[in-house]
């Protein structure tokens, strides 16, 4: 899907842009459960495949760090606030895989399509989809 979107880190100090496709033909986004992911962001996080020559970062670019997760695999993060932004492959240059959560708002037709490297995640993650949904907080919290 062509997209035209704003986006940037929860302390709003790094901004970016991204034209193009994003999340391939099918306009897919997954969802990756891997440990890397899972200890990088929090829990799992969405992402979508994207093009590097549309992706422009408008303001904040000094405090963009970017660390080797795993050999060639370089997840950028705010320096500021944490907040992680792309992943990239030193052996893919053209591409990107940006996180869903960083945009301002996303096209409503984007749709998570998998589930990747759900293989050995925690127990208490197994039925996550199952718990209830809550506006707000969870009922009793104190
Ligand atoms: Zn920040």
């Amino acid at each position: 899907m062509d997209v035209n979107l704003t986006g940037g880190c929860l302390c709003g100090a790094v901004r970016f842009t991204y034209s193009g496709e994003l999340g391939g033909m099918l306009g897919a986004v997954t969802v990756c459960h891997c440990e890397s992911c899972r200890r990088a962001q929090g829990l799992a996080t969405a992402v979508a495949p994207a093009e590097m020559d549309g992706f422009e970062v408008t303001q904040g670019g000094e405090l963009i760090r970017e660390y080797e997760s795993s050999p060639g695999k370089m997840r950028a993060f705010c320096m500021a606030c944490g907040s992680p932004l792309y992943s990239r492959r030193t052996d893919k240059p053209k591409a990107l895989r940006l996180r869903m959560g960083s945009f301002d708002t996303v096209p409503d037709q984007l749709r998570v399509q998998a589930h990747t490297y759900v293989r050995g995640q925690p127990a208490w993650l197994e039925h996550m989809a199952d718990a209830p949904w809550f506006d707000g907080p969870e009922p009793g919290r104190p």
